[in-house]
């Protein structure tokens, strides 16, 4: 039975823009918010877009088992809280996860009947546009990242699912196919 949805890739690949659509026409699901220890970028709130923890907090709620995984990305941290996937599931809702590969990695050993979506980007060169209009990091970040993405899309056969985000339209309902039947059959 299908309740816990992973959809990993690339920084910059569309994963947020995805979610944020799969959740105006199934409005039951419910993001799950990470912790990490990376800067608070503008606009965001801590609580609604990230639990934002310092380094030492962190490494405190790894030793004290609160993560159901965790990984450092791009010289940062990021975990999902168990606390957070609990009451969302003791609830009764299914739960999106919006991570990268090696928590996805973690998630797929500990939860293997979680349904885990790979989004990869059309081209590398469509990553970089996607990240440098997105606006949201410097030229360093940004290359730090398309570098880390090699490794990730190296992987992306690992995934029971992967669909191209090149035309968003066309992603979204793929993205809805696969969700809609994982939900109708529980
Ligand atoms: P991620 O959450 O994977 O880091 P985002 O959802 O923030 O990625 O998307 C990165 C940028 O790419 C955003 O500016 C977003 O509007 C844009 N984007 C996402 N999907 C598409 C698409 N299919 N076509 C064109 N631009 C897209
Ligand atoms: P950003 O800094 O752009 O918000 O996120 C960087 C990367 O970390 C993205 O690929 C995002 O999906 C991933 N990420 C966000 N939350 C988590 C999490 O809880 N665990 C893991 N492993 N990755 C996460």
């Amino acid at each position: 039975m299908a309740r816990v949805f992973v959809i990993t890739g690339p920084s910059g690949v569309g994963k947020g823009t995805l979610i944020r659509r799969l959740r105006e026409s199934h409005p039951e699901l419910r993001l799950s918010v990470s912790a990490t220890t990376r800067p608070v970028r503008e606009g965001e709130e801590h609580g609604r877009d990230y639990w934002f923890l310092d380094e030492d907090e962190f490494t405190r709620r790894i030793d004290e088992g609160d993560f159901v995984e965790h990984a450092e990305y791009a010289g940062r941290r990021y975990g999902t809280l168990r606390e957070e996937l609990d009451r969302h599931l003791g609830e009764g809702a299914p739960v999106v996860l919006e991570i990268e590969v090696q928590g996805a990695r973690q998630i797929r050993e500990t939860m293997p009947e979680a349904v885990q979506v790979f989004v990869v980007p059309p081209s590398f060169e469509v990553l970089r546009q996607r990240l440098e209009g997105r606006g949201t990091d410097g030229a360093d970040t940004i290359a730090r990242r398309l570098e880390v993405s090699r490794t990730e899309l190296e992987s992306q056969h690992q995934f029971d699912h992967r669909i191209i985000n090149d035309e968003l339209e066309k992603t979204v309902a793929e993205l809805e196919a696969i969700v809609s039947s994982q939900l109708s059959a529980t």
